[in-house]
């Protein structure tokens, strides 16, 4: 049986975090203390175009193109690493549950 971790509480009324935060009415106070995480949306175009401009500028014969490249290459690591994390924090917040008794998360 699930029991609430807060020392102080131990109640096991306990649910899901998305199914109760899906059934709270949208003008509730806590529909927004509880939401999910903010999705971050990959863009990788930009990357691309820097790394795509660099080659050209490579072929063109000049080494400004490896600045680009590197350039374009780091910011498509970035963008990756942000993905990721957000990705993780969302599944983080579809594992969760929420206390009905003293309302913290865990
Ligand atoms: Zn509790």
């Amino acid at each position: 049986m699930l029991v609430c971790p807060s020392p102080k509480c131990g109640s096991p009324n306990v649910a899901d975090l998305p199914h109760y935060w899906q059934s709270l009415p949208a003008e509730s106070p806590l529909k927004g203390r509880y939401a999910p995480p903010a999705r971050v949306e990959a863009s990788y175009w930009a990357a691309l175009v820097a790394v795509a401009a660099g080659i050209a500028v490579l072929v063109s014969g000049s080494l400004f193109g490896l600045l680009l490249v590197a350039g374009g290459a780091g910011w498509g690591a970035v963008v990756h690493r942000r993905v990721a994390e957000s990705e993780a924090r969302l599944a983080d917040w579809n594992g969760s549950r929420v206390c009905l008794a003293c309302t913290g998360t865990f």
